[in-house]
């Protein structure tokens, strides 16, 4: 049994930690969120969208597979957390406007094998909602997942780890986390697992800020994740319980955590409007931003030295990425 410490609790973090546990090391996680619920990391914001296929319009093969392993990991997780609802993996939808069709062409040039055109009747047997115009692709094998429900789920079905809420790490070194109430863990192994909390070990690291609405919606149905091909923007519309369909989301240069702009919100509504013209009275919900961790090739890392391990760098995909990262994690645990 191996003594580990966790800088970050994100889904990184969290996941790890509950993976370490079950197997029967001692954990320990610090981060300055005050309790399991509080969404103090990115993983809170995230739309929960598991698109491999999508995804390789902007993102590395390496990105594709370490995606499609994870797609098979997360429903087992789900159901060693009792709770299977979390993840489904039924399929998502790539659409485009007619008068955007070359742009959704060069983004279905860089996918594999996989997004089968759907003709007009298809597309309304699948989704009524939709605008009919669209023209629409199947990606048979895409999922989503309840991002801030497994977070939780994953915290409180710990119970062997000891979970430091409220504490900030100040130094994450092999063997060692310092933390800012001046204590020190010693550790058989250190996980960074920070996010952009970690820039200082990882100058190159950088946040790229996203924004996203929650729009409740009741009577419009829409019953997989779907996205947008558009020439400006990277729009998906991805259906939760209650009615609730989160519309995501902006990708800005830049480490600013401020309200989501006019802009994006304009963009991300029309966007979403013009695929999904029953949105027309949804009422907006919510609204929140927060920053990617992301390094300069957009692929994430795993670095290894005796008495530490960091995982940074998971960008747009970080729910997409975290099992396959933990499954090669653990072994160099
Ligand atoms: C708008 C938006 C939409 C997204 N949508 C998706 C999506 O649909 N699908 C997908 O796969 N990904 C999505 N992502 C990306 C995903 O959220 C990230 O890749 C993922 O959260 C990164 O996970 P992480 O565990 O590395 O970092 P985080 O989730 O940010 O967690 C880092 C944790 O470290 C803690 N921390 C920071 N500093 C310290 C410190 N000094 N000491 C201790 N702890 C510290 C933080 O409090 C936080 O809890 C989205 C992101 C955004 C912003």
């Amino acid at each position: 049994m191996a003594d580990i410490a966790i800088a970050g609790a994100g889904v990184m973090g969290r996941l790890l930690a509950w993976q370490l546990a079950r197997n029967g090391h001692r954990v320990r996680v610090v981060d300055p969120a005050p309790d399991p619920c509080a969404p103090g990391a990115a993983a809170f914001t995230a739309a929960g969208m598991l698109s491999p296929l999508a995804e390789q319009a902007h993102a590395e093969p390496e990105v594709a597979d370490l995606g499609w392993r994870s797609l098979r990991l997360w429903p087992l997780i789900a159901q060693a957390l009792g709770q299977p609802g979390l993840v489904k993996t039924e399929g998502s939808l790539l659409l485009a406007h007619g008068s955007d069709v070359g742009t959704a062409q060069r983004a279905l040039a860089r996918m594999d094998d996989g997004p089968e055109p759907l003709n007009r009747a298809a597309l309304q047997m699948l989704e009524p909602a939709l605008a009919p115009d669209l023209k629409a692709w199947w990606l048979p094998g895409e999922g989503q997942l309840m991002p801030r429900e497994l977070l939780v789920a994953l915290a409180r079905a710990s119970p062997g780890v000891d979970w430091l809420w409220g504490r900030r790490a100040t130094a994450v070194q092999p063997h060692l986390i310092a933390l800012d109430d001046g204590t020190e863990l010693d550790a058989d192994v250190v996980i960074d697992t920070r996010g952009l909390g970690a820039k200082p070990d990882l100058p190159p690291l950088r946040g790229v800020r996203g924004e996203i609405l929650w729009l409740h919606a009741p009577g419009v149905a829409l019953h997989r994740p779907v996205r947008l091909l558009h020439p400006r923007h990277r729009v998906y519309l991805v259906p939760r319980p209650g009615d609730v369909i989160v519309v995501g989301a902006s990708e800005v240069e830049s480490e600013d955590r401020s309200p989501v702009s006019l802009r994006s919100a304009v963009e991300l509504m029309a966007a979403a409007h013009s695929a999904l013209p029953a949105l027309a009275e949804a009422r907006i919900v919510h609204m929140d931003t927060h920053l990617r961790p992301a390094l300069p090739d957009h692929r994430p890392c795993l670095i290894h030295e005796p008495g530490l391990l960091r995982i940074n760098g998971l960008f747009r995909h970080g729910w997409l990425l975290a099992p396959a990262l933990a499954e090669q994690a653990l072994q160099h645990v």
